[in-house]
Parts: C-alpha cells; structure tokens; sequence
C-alpha cells in the first residue's frame, strides 16, 4: 500500500495538466512517479514495462545506477561553467565521440541539448556548404528532425508546417527511393539529410543499398552527407550508429536521445573537410556541452560499451522479431527496423487502439501512425523482459480482437 498518492487523484492531475499546460501535445497516457530498469509505475503504482523509454532516451533504462552516479558526483563537483572554460568530461565525450563515430583525429564535436539543435547546427553547416550556385538542401519526404525552425523545414511533413510557414528557404523534400536520390543529387545541392531508419514515420528502412549509393553520389558532386542519428544512435539498431550497418561515413551525424540516458544533450560530429566549415563565432549555445550533461553522457557511453549493450540491442531485437513473428497474430502484417528500434506494420489502422490496450495491460508501446507501432526499449532488456513483453502484448492483441494463433506452423 502505498501512502505517498493519496493527494492527487487521477482526475486531478488530468485537470492541471489540461487547465496549466501548453497545448502542444495530447492527453498524456499517465502520471509517471518512478521507474527501476525497464519498468515504470503509475500514481496509482502500477506497473508498466517501458518498451519507448522516453522515446529512445533511457538508454540504460530507469534509476540505472550508473546515470545515478555520474549525476551525483558530478553536479556535486561542477555542474556548468558557460563556454568560456572548458571541463575534463566535454573533452572526454568530444574525444569517445571522434571515435565512436569513426570521425577520427579530423573529427570536430558541437554540443548542444537536443536533437532540434543538434539539426539546427547540422543546417548552418550545410549553408556553409553553400554557394551562389549550390543552393538546395535535400531531406526526404515523411521524415522528422525536430520542431523548431530549421529542423522543422528539414522535416518531410507539410501538415507540420504549415501553421508556421514560411519555412527556412532551400530545403526539398524527396521520395525515399534510389530513383527520386540518383536524379537529385547534383552539383546544385549543398547537403543531404538522412534518417537511417525514419523512426517517427513508424520505423521505416531506407531501401535495400540506399546509403552506399548516397555516399556515392554525394561524394561525387561535393554534397555534405548528413546523418540524422538523432533516434538511431548509440548502439540503438544493434551497431554504434545506423550507418555503420552500410559500411559508410557520413560528413556530419547529429545525435542526441540515448546519449546520456535521460539528461539531455545533442551533439554535431562531423567528418574530415566538414569539420573546417565552422569557424570562430558562427555558432553556440550556452548550456551545451556542460560539465553535467557530458559527464552523464561519458558514463552512458561507457556502461554501454563495457556492459557489451550494442550487441545486446542487436540480440534482443532479434529475440523480439523472432517471438513476435511466432505470436503469428493476423494484425502484424511487417516487423521492421534494426536491434532495438522495431516497427510493426499493421494490417488495420487500428494502432492507437493497440497502445492503448497494451498500455491497460501494463506495456508501454507508442503507436507511431494509425497502422505503425514503435518500440525503442532500452538496450538493458534481459531475456525476462522479453517474456513480459510477449505475455502483455498478447493480452493487448486479444484484447482488439486479432490474438496469437502460435499454433499455426508456417
Ligand atoms: C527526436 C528526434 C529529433 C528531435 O529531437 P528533440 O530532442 O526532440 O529536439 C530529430 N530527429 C530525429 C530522427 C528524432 O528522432
């Protein structure tokens, strides 16, 4: 029995929120008290297996101690001292980053706090990239890169738009083939924006060969191959970063979500000539790269590499494929992404239904279109957590009227 919720009833905090907060989301689903590993539990205390955390964020997923320590030692040291001195873990992370990334000794890193930013300052590179003649600046269609306003004019979603319209200038949006890449690609562009996986669209690959093939046509006309890593980053889809699945480097990768396991940050990395774009003045922000945040992001990075998390994310998504595939439900029509980042396709436009059926159940699953489920765990899932999963989201199926059927060999 828990004392502690006895002041807030649910209708009251559904009153606050509706009466206090900006209308900038929707109905949240609960009011969240506390969490430990991949679960989370309620003002009602109960309990939740996180299979979002926070949208790719909680890394480590919830309380982990490592993020515990790092935070306490380090706010409880220096948490932030402007950019005008430099710390011991902004040139630790700068340094892992260089290397993680595989930018090397001709990397450069920009810290900020978030993915938008992390875009905002990918966006000045590519006008640094720019000339009189090279002037375009090409995403794809459906993709997202944030909210505010360069990134927004990068994201390929005109109903998002449009209420803020006019956008930044230059920015195309391009379909997500080979075909519509091939002839846009040209000496006219300064920079090509790419999720890996298009995470918010519902995890969606990118065809079979098209990153290699951007590399290609990038390099060959001078555009700078930006890398929106921003979801798929840091050991997410079972490697380091998205684009390592291809074998390529890009000129710049923006990350941000999962890199210190719930204290934000962003970063801009980038690669060999882009990393001489910048100069002295054109760019800053006054909380990024503090002492706080990069030391928790030192920490994460650490944890997951000497925990072996990359691999796990790679296994466990796999794991997750596999049992999801046998529940055999006549709802999942497609299981896609890579590691840890899972999209399911849906044979009915019912996903929303879904989460909420599955969140009733006790599984935090986000329905990222009205036929798309994501799934971003955190890269900590052990072989129990997988079995809660598949028990929870078994009762959701059941629940909208399409269960497992795993008797039926196919
Ligand atoms: C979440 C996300 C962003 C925006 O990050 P914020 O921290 O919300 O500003 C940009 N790009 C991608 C691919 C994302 O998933």
């Amino acid at each position: 029995m828990n004392t502690e919720v006895t002041a807030q009833t649910t209708t009251d905090w559904v009153d606050t929120f509706n009466e206090s907060m900006m209308r900038t989301m929707g109905q949240p689903l609960a009011l969240l008290t506390h969490g430990r590993g991949a679960f989370v539990w309620d003002e009602n205390e109960k309990e939740y297996l996180d299979f979002l955390a926070g949208i790719a964020v909680n890394s480590l997923g919830h309380a982990h101690p490592v993020v515990i320590e790092a935070v306490t030692r380090q706010i409880s040291t220096l948490a932030h001292v402007s950019n005008y001195f430099s710390t011991k873990p902004q040139l630790e992370l700068a340094e892992r980053l260089k290397r993680i990334t595989g930018a090397g000794a001709e990397g450069r890193v920009y810290f900020c706090n978030s993915g938008a930013e992390a875009n905002e300052a990918a966006f000045k590179l590519a006008r640094l990239n720019s000339s009189a003649t090279r002037t375009k600046i090409v995403s794809l269609k459906n993709s997202f890169h944030g909210r505010t306003m360069g990134a927004l004019a990068l994201t390929g979603k005109s109903e998002m738009q449009a209420p803020f319209l006019p956008m930044p200038a230059g920015v195309m949006h391009i379909d997500s083939t080979v075909e519509a890449l091939e002839s846009t690609i040209n000496d006219t562009v300064a920079a090509l924006f790419l999720e890996p996986i298009k995470g918010e669209a519902g995890v969606i690959d990118l065809p079979e060969g098209y990153l290699a093939r951007a590399r290609e046509l990038t390099e060959e006309h001078g555009v700078l191959l930006i890398l929106d890593e921003i979801q798929t980053g840091v050991g997410r889809t079972g490697r380091w970063f998205g684009y390592q699945h291809a074998g390529i480097s890009p000129d710049a990768v923006t990350l941000a979500k999962g890199m210190a396991g719930g204290i934000p940050i962003g970063a801009l990395v980038t690669f060999g000539r882009a990393s001489e774009l910048f100069q002295r003045g054109m760019h800053g922000s006054t909380f990024g790269g503090n002492p706080l945040a990069t030391a928790t992001a030192n920490a994460v990075l650490d944890e997951i590499e000497t925990a072996g998390l990359v691999g796990n994310a790679e296994r466990k998504g796999h794991l997750l494929s596999e049992r999801i595939a046998a529940l055999n439900s006549p709802l999942i029509d497609e299981i896609r992404g890579k590691g840890l980042l899972i999209g399911l396709g849906l044979t009915e436009p019912i996903a929303l239904k879904l989460a909420a059926a599955a969140l009733d159940a006790g599984l935090i699953i986000n329905a990222a279109n009205e036929s798309s489920i994501r799934m971003a765990p955190p890269l900590i899932i052990r072989d129990l957590e997988v079995d809660v999963f598949i028990t929870r989201f078994s009762a959701a199926l059941t629940a909208v009227g399409y269960p497992p059927n795993p008797l039926v060999v196919e």
